[in-house]
């Protein structure tokens, strides 16, 4: 359950939306048994659909777990895309590593490994996409660090935004989540109120971002 469409609903979507093969089910499973947050199948569907739109050819992620959204986004894309991809937890950085290689796609995916506080830094060049997907409470200091790399054009996407719906109403709020919380609703308020940026709030998954480039950020 994840309080942000009605059970019924989200299992209709669920059971309706085609299956995935191979590697990707195999992942599915080993995240299911061991409680990794990857990304949710009715969101995987939706990132397939805007990759074969927008066909970008570099992407960065913050948050890479085992490896399955930077091996949904190779195998959607193929051969010339470049990924980038950030991961501080020692355990998924080895999974993720086993799993890409496994996937044949070691020359397309690169893992930095350690704190994306950091390491966004040392990133460089330009992104047609961004994909946030890391410690929840902290998505607003890591769009002031990557929003410069990405392209005029380019697409943001923030993953887990409404956060079990937390982040919708109060109701659903749990104690030790209040400060996680207020921060993820500042952030959607910026974005979604910032003259750069087109955002879409996208109340499937966990809840997700669309955020579309229209001119640099320029002085605040
Ligand atoms: N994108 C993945 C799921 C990522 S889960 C997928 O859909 O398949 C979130 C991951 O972000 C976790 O593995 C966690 O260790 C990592 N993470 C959280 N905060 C981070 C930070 N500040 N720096 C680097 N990695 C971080
Ligand atoms: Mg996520």
């Amino acid at each position: 359950m994840s309080n942000i469409v009605n059970n019924l609903v989200e299992e209709y979507i669920r059971t309706t939306l085609k299956d995935k093969e191979g590697l990707l089910k195999k992942l599915e499973e080993y995240a299911n048994d061991y409680n990794v947050p990857i990304v949710h199948k009715e969101v995987s569907e939706l990132l397939k659909v805007i990759l074969k739109v927008q066909k970008p050819k570099r992407i960065l992620e913050v948050g890479c777990a085992i490896g399955y959204s930077s091996i949904l986004f190779a195998s959607t894309l193929g051969e010339d895309v470049e990924i980038i991809t950030v991961e501080r937890n020692e355990n998924m950085i080895e999974k993720a590593k086993e799993n890409i290689k496994l996937a044949g796609f070691e020359k397309n995916i690169t893992i930095l490994e350690g704190d994306a506080e950091e390491l966004l830094k040392t990133v460089d060049g330009k992104f047609d996409m961004i994909f946030l997907d890391a410690a929840k409470g902290q998505y607003q200091l890591f769009y002031d660090m990557v929003i410069d790399k990405l392209k005029i054009d380019g697409l943001l996407i923030s993953d887990n935004i409404l956060y079990k719906g937390m982040v919708a109403h109060d109701e659903f709020v749990i104690r030790r989540k209040k400060t996680i919380v207020k921060r993820m609703r500042n952030y959607l308020d910026y974005i979604c109120n910032c003259d750069y940026l087109d955002t879409s709030l996208i109340p499937i998954g966990d809840g997700v971002a669309l955020s579309y480039k229209i001119d640099e950020r320029g002085d605040e």
